[in-house]
């Protein structure tokens, strides 16, 4: 496996960083994680203005040059041969001495891994999967913005602990004013009365770009959509919920703490147009000619 490290290809064994990295020592730093579908890096352009959006909260200076980025993405694919892919790129604020002050470090550290992307058990999308409402509250948004992708995870990380010592795949948190959010990986959606309700960008979460393609599929086909601020009894109330993000795309929830739902149809039906909409994105990079993805 060949890893993108600053500027080269280097094999996984060889792609090291310092331990006076601020990612390291601090969290300090962005990523994304996209998904590549036959070669083709599915919502490449969102995912990059999302990490330029995230560096730039955070004072942090990326490659200005987007197509920069887009081939040494596709490079990294090529070089592992992979059509179908996990994607994550990581920006740190780099080597430095020990001190919070970014202005420490001179050169950002920057990486692209790329694994063949494993499918979700089936069962996952035929039962659904189990969610719990931690007691972790979200960051608040005026303390670490959820907007930020940052490196500096322990907040999802702490419920998702949580989750797992209850058995369940995935935790849903509230914010400090008693509204749902999102989960630790995902956002979350559920459905009322024939209303798709989802947690709007102000209760502090990550607007993931599969929440905002979901969003206009849903209107597409013709649901009544909701962005908004919603308590947990919405939520253990609701007739359908399902989470969404880059690699599970759109996956439903069979459970949420003690309430159990059905794997309902608002889900099945997003799941497939999303995969419809994969799909013609796909041909259509691939129509615009091989410049973005030439690595066949
Ligand atoms: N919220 C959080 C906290 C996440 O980590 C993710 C995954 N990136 C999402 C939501 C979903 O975002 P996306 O659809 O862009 O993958």
């Amino acid at each position: 496996m060949q890893v993108y490290l600053n500027n080269k290809l280097v094999p996984r064994a060889e792609a090291l960083v310092s331990v006076f990295d601020h990612g390291f020592l601090y969290g300090d730093g962005v990523y994304e994680t996209m998904r590549a579908y036959d070669g083709v890096v599915f919502m490449l352009d969102e995912h990059l203005m999302r990490l330029y959006r995230s560096a730039s909260l955070i004072g942090l200076t990326v490659p200005p040059d987007m197509n920069q980025l887009k081939n040494a993405v596709y490079e990294t694919m090529g070089a592992n041969s992979l059509k179908n892919a996990y994607v994550r790129l990581t920006v740190s604020r780099g080597y430095g001495p020990i001190g919070l002050d970014p202005d420490l470090c001179e050169v950002p550290t920057f990486v692209i891994i790329v694994e063949e992307m494993k499918d979700y058990p089936k069962t996952y999308y035929e039962q659904g999967i189990s969610a719990i409402i931690s007691g972790t509250k979200r960051n608040l948004r005026d303390a670490i913005n959820p907007q930020i992708k940052s490196l500096n995870f322990l907040n999802n990380i702490l419920a998702k602990i949580e989750a797992k010592k209850a058995g369940a795949y995935e935790a849903i948190m509230m914010n400090a004013a008693g509204h749902v959010t999102e989960g630790t990986i995902s956002n979350v959606f559920f459905c009322t009365d024939d209303v798709l309700c989802t947690p709007s960008v102000g209760c502090g979460i990550l607007d993931g770009i599969t929440r905002n393609i979901v969003l206009g599929l849903a209107v597409r086909e013709g649901l009544t959509v909701r962005e908004g601020e919603f308590t947990k009894d919405d939520l253990y109330g609701a007739k359908e919920v399902f989470i969404t993000n880059t690699t599970m795309e759109v996956m439903p929830v069979r459970q949420v703490d003690a309430v159990r739902y059905g794997v309902g149809e608002v889900a099945k039906i997003l799941h497939k147009v999303y995969r419809g909409e994969v799909r013609a994105y796909v041909t259509n990079v691939k129509g615009s000619g091989p410049s973005l993805w030439g690595y066949e």
